[in-house]
């Protein structure tokens, strides 16, 4: 018998209030999303069916997840079946339970589909799905901050198909997206994103997508700084040490660490800044046997141009922007919730493109502007990729509960809860994982 959920709370279809940064940062006030009411379009059999499947997989080898996902969507519809929207969101909850008890990284996973039919006017899917690609939060095992669940499956979805421009696709998460993770679904053309646990659950266990996103709103020049306000000698200097890159991040003795360079040919997650973070990271992490996400104090961001916001919001991840308190280096909440505008510098007032190719081999020059800072802002409603959450039922009791696991454990409750999810708080799909 498939023990899927206990509680019998229903979820929580509140948001907490609208959140705010210290008035002398300017008060901002992000009005939290409305959430709709799950479609009862997949019976509980079929995700049953799924998790009783109990396949061998690793998530970080992501490709035998798509074969066994689409050959079960596939044996749905052989059978007259209709696969919906809670299925595929149960995939990404999947993916993070799995990815939990393996410990390759944080309770997130997320799946890039297309449809066959292609998108309702609303970005609902007609026909048969197809999962495109899948990622798992790897920000530990690979010392990579911009490893979420939905850069990997961005990534991965792109790999797969040859190109980059994801237009069409509509991307399950186990999580609403951070603001680097928006900014890239903005530029790679996704159309829509459907996430469980909200950014105040995440906050709840611990993740601080929430402080990220007040950031974002916050006045340019509080976040970095133009080489033109800078003396002429130490604009020559800079220029000499970005070269002909589109980036580079420059140590605390002012060496150049690492170089990014835009190659988005397959995967829209290549900008040059953000490459740069990413391979400074990783050189960090040479030299550490533990994973590494953090840039020391005194390394900052060069950047050709005004930085992507997906370049940006990484930096901060990768703690160039908010700087860490030293005293508690392991711990993001005690970072300073006041950016440091000197760690990221662009050399032009032009803003950083993010070209995309579709699987013709045609380029679409995404460029960055003001207004895709502002999509990271403005209400859902508002925003060019459509973006809900899906509470209700079952698929969102399951994401909370592993929430909740990962937070017990983080508090420094038994790995029991992981290892055995039927004592999760609430018990969770985990219990018939691999
Ligand atoms: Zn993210």
């Amino acid at each position: 018998m498939i023990h899927i959920m206990s509680v019998n709370a229903l979820p929580d279809t509140t948001h907490g209030p609208s959140i705010g940064l210290p008035a002398a940062m300017g008060a901002l006030v992000l009005p939290a999303p409305p959430c709709q009411p799950e479609a009862p379009d997949t019976p509980e059999s079929m995700i049953v069916a799924f998790f009783e499947s109990r396949f061998a997989y690793s998530t970080l080898d992501p490709t035998p997840f798509v074969a066994t996902a689409n050959a079960h969507i596939a044996r749905m519809y052989a059978q007259g079946k209709r696969v919906g929207e809670a299925f595929l969101h149960a995939l990404p909850v999947f993916l993070s339970v799995v990815n939990t008890q393996q410990r390759h990284g944080g309770p997130f996973g997320a799946i890039v589909v297309h449809y066959a039919g292609g998108l309702d006017a609303h970005g609902y899917g007609i026909g048969p799905p197809r999962v495109l690609g899948v990622g798992a939060n790897h920000v530990g095992p690979h010392s990579d901050p911009s490893a979420h669940a939905e850069m990997e499956a961005y990534r991965h979805a792109a790999h797969r198909q040859g190109a980059s421009d994801l237009s069409g696709a509509v991307l399950y998460t186990s999580c609403e997206s951070c603001p680097m993770c928006l900014a890239v679904a903005n530029g790679s053309g996704l159309s829509r994103i459907s996430y469980l646990n909200t950014r105040d659950d995440a906050e709840a266990s611990g993740f601080l997508d929430k402080r990220q996103y007040a950031l974002c709103a916050l006045p340019r020049a509080t976040l970095m700084t133009s080489a033109h306000r800078l003396q002429a000698s130490v604009r020559r200097d800079l220029r000499g040490k970005l070269g002909a890159h589109g980036a580079v991040v420059v140590d605390a003795h002012g060496d150049v660490v690492a170089a990014g360079d835009v190659d988005t040919r397959s995967d829209p997650t290549g900008l040059a800044s953000l490459q740069a973070v990413r391979r400074a990271v990783q050189h960090q992490a040479a030299a550490h046997t533990a994973p590494v996400w953090c840039l020391p104090d005194g390394w900052t961001l060069v950047c050709r141009e005004i930085p992507h916001p997906a370049g940006l919001m990484m930096a901060d991840w990768a703690r160039l922007v908010r700087p860490r308190d030293p005293a508690h280096a392991d711990d993001p909440a005690c970072d300073s919730p006041i950016p440091d505008p000197t760690r990221v510098i662009h050399m032009t007032e032009h803003y950083e493109p993010l070209p995309v190719r579709d699987r013709a081999g045609q380029w679409h020059i995404r460029q960055a502007t003001e207004t895709t800072y502002e999509q990271l802002t403005v209400p859902e409603s508002a925003r060019r990729v459509r973006t809900a959450c899906f509470p209700g039922g079952r698929v969102s009791q399951a994401a909370r509960a592993v929430f909740e696991a990962w937070q017990h454990e983080a508090a420094g409750g038994a790995r029991a809860h992981l290892e055995d999810p039927s004592k999760c708080p609430g018990g969770s799909f985990a219990g018939n994982c691999p």
